[in-house]
């Protein structure tokens, strides 16, 4: 039998595996312990070479972190939506609309927990 909803985001299948990024993480030198400026490719105290500024490292994981975050939102909804069996039913985007307005700043648990009442009154099971 494959797993529930719930199950499987408690067990993280549903995270973000991307790092939110800190910049601290991206301006240092690593020879030196430096603090390098954002557009700087040399440490100006022992000019180590950077291959990527370390803006632009920052700003590619904000991207990936992004995309994470988007991928998990839509894997949630679409498994969310076919589990309590409101796929392609008409109410559909306005159940999910209450749902992860009602929801989502208590996390997808709580999402979940509103959908699974949204679609018992809505279908009757
Ligand atoms: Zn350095």
């Amino acid at each position: 039998m494959s797993k529930s909803v719930r199950e499987k985001l408690n067990e993280g299948y549903y995270d973000n595996k991307e790092k939110y990024p800190k910049m601290e993480n991206f301006n240092k030198c690593l020879e030196c312990d430096n603090k390098m400026g954002k557009e700087d490719l040399f440490c100006s105290k022992c000019g180590t070479k950077k291959d990527t500024a370390p803006k632009e490292a920052y700003d590619a994981q904000m991207k990936k972190y992004r995309d994470g975050e988007n991928e998990r939102y839509q894997k949630f909804k679409e498994d969310a939506l076919e589990e309590v069996g409101l796929k392609g039913h008409e109410t559909e985007s306005r159940a999910w609309s209450k749902a992860w307005d009602d929801g989502h700043s208590s996390g997808m648990s709580d999402v979940l927990s509103h959908l699974e009442e949204l679609s018992y009154v809505i279908l009757g099971y």
